[in-house]
């Protein structure tokens, strides 16, 4: 029986789909939701707030004092939010201060890496959509900047640890995505795109040339062809990796029978001592 095909793909559906696409299958197509763990909610919790800090507060008066400010909104947001309060009900005294500490610390290292007040920021989480070829393709840029020579950068956040070799060709696919969607949407193509680490407070930067945008297109149109492929088929094959260890649909995956514990995904994923942290 052929599965319906999803409606968009966006720079997390594409790698997604080439990490494993069983996962994918179960995320996408079935809309099985994830549990959030600390990892991702430290990951929004930092985006909400760098995203409210380059918004509201205007170039020139971007202090860490501001950041704080607004940090400190933020985390009493976030703790008391129904759909947190399961995960950190979980967490011991000791494990909250660390997800604190360890949350405000990714946005203390943006001031490592930039200088908030040079960043003239024309937007922060824009949504842009453009159909290629029939296919809807769909992303949020985290901030976009205007640069003193008029060209434009994407900034996007990552709060993962810092990919390989290998896998930063993979996050490079996300970059030039941000590339394609903003040319499509501005009419304009960014002159660059950087990744912001901030865990680690290391940027990645890429320039995005017009060959870079077309080998996307193609290689977007050939994930969009195997995602169909799979749908009509009902083919989504585990991918087993490195990456299993921290996913959320262990106990669903055929590749995984035999090979779990008693405790399940969901339970591990409670401490930061018991759950590795992902490549996100
Ligand atoms: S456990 Fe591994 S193989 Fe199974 S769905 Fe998750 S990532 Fe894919």
């Amino acid at each position: 029986m052929s599965l319906p095909k999803p409606a968009s793909l966006t720079p997390s559906k594409v790698t997604s789909f080439r990490e494993c696409a069983f996962a994918f299958r179960l995320s996408v197509i079935d809309k099985i939701p994830q549990p959030t763990n600390i990892w991702t909610l430290r990951g929004s919790l930092a985006h909400r707030v760098l995203d409210r800090f380059y918004y509201e507060v205007p170039q020139g008066q971007r202090t860490r004092a501001q950041a704080q400010a607004i940090f400190d909104e933020v985390w009493s947001d976030f703790i008391s939010r129904s759909e947190f309060l399961d995960l950190l009900r979980g967490l011991s005294e000791r494990d909250l201060s660390t997800l604190r500490s360890s949350s405000w610390k990714m946005v203390d290292n943006d001031f490592r890496v930039e200088n908030p007040n040079e960043v003239r920021v024309l937007g922060t989480e824009i949504m842009m959509e453009t159909v290629h070829q029939d296919i809807v393709l769909r992303g949020v840029i985290d901030r976009l900047d205007l640069n003193s020579d008029g060209s434009l950068t994407v900034t996007d956040y990552k709060t993962g640890r810092i990919p390989s070799e290998l896998k930063e060709h993979e996050k490079l696919i996300g970059v030039h995505f941000y590339a394609l969607l903003c040319e499509a949407v501005l009419k304009k193509r960014p002159s660059s795109v950087q990744l912001i680490y901030l865990k680690d407070a290391l940027t990645i930067v890429a320039h995005p040339t017009e060959a870079s945008i077309r080998s996307l297109q193609t290689k977007t149109s050939a994930i969009w062809r195997a995602v169909e492929h799979a749908c009509d088929r009902d083919d989504f094959r585990p991918r087993p990796s490195k990456l299993c260890s921290y996913c959320s649909y262990q106990t669903l995956c055929p590749a995984q029978r035999g090979s779990l514990t008693e405790t399940s995904s969901g339970e591990r994923a409670q401490s930061f001592n018991e759950y590795r942290e992902p490549n996100v």
